[in-house]
């Protein structure tokens, strides 16, 4: 498997963030989900979304990424202006460079563990062999050989976690968005699936925007950021110490 290392930057705040946006506010009829929000996400980070429920964790989420009406606001990829974009052309970026694993991984529920994962390679026109070796592959660094004929019914909810992380991790994305995606398992399997996801993350060098409300889960993390009320009360936009770089 080739792997793109894109790390010539380093996990450091000198660096160029891979991601950032500005004064980003979104609202859903009266209520203002995000109020005005600077971040900064720099290529190879972890970075934990802390905060309360209901506080704006998902929309910024969804904003970064490109999948919710601004009110106003930029957000830069790489340097370039993504609400520039056509919808098109979002769409495209979100393909080629973004993942995706949500609470409930969201499987398809008659697809078995190797036909989820090998899904977005065959869409993205990879020939079927090809798809599923990679599939397995994927399936085996995530702790997952033999379970690949497995329907998402018959695995435990950490199994199909990583069948998730997998299918997200596929087509080697530069940014892992994920939210809560250990909300729904008990905690030793939570922290197994952190472990494995963070792993994975450092070893191929993709970002991770991770949402939790779990300390422990955001202890895997390089770094943090709390939302509250609309808005980023801390950690804005730069690494706040030099301790919580990895390294
Ligand atoms: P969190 O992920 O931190 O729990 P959200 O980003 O989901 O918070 O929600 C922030 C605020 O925006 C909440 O008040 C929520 O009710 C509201 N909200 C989020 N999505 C929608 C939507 N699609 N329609 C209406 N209100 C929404
Ligand atoms: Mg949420």
């Amino acid at each position: 498997m080739s792997m793109e290392m894109d790390m010539s930057l380093g996990c450091n705040s000198s660096g160029v963030p891979l991601l950032s946006c500005r004064n980003l506010r979104v609202s859903f009829g009266v209520t203002e989900a995000l109020r005005g929000v600077d971040v900064d996400i720099y290529p190879g980070e972890v970075l934990a979304v802390m905060g309360p429920s209901g506080s704006g964790k998902s929309t910024l989420l969804h904003a970064l990424a490109g999948v919710v009406k601004l009110d106003t606001g930029t957000v830069t990829y790489n340097g370039s202006d993504v609400t520039a974009l056509s919808e098109a052309e979002r769409s495209a970026l979100r393909l080629s460079a973004f993942g995706f694993v949500f609470q409930f991984g969201q499987l398809l529920p008659d697809l078995s563990a190797v036909d989820n994962v090998s899904l977005p390679l065959l869409l993205a026109g990879i020939p079927r062999r090809r798809a599923l070796q990679q599939a397995k592959s994927w399936l085996d660094r995530l702790g997952l050989a033999g379970f690949g004929d497995k329907l998402p019914g018959e695995m435990s909810g950490g199994q199909a976690q990583r069948v998730a992380i997998a299918r997200a991790l596929v087509n080697a994305p530069k940014i892992l968005f994920a939210d809560e995606p250990t909300g729904s398992l008990d905690s030793l399997a939570a922290e197994n699936v952190m472990l494995t996801l963070t792993d994975l993350a450092r070893a191929t060098g993709t970002t991770v925007v991770i949402i939790t409300h779990d300390p422990r889960t955001a202890a895997h993390a390089d770094r943090e950021i709390i939302v509250r009320d609309g808005l980023v009360t801390s950690g804005s936009v730069a690494f706040s110490q030099a301790s919580d770089v990895p390294q």
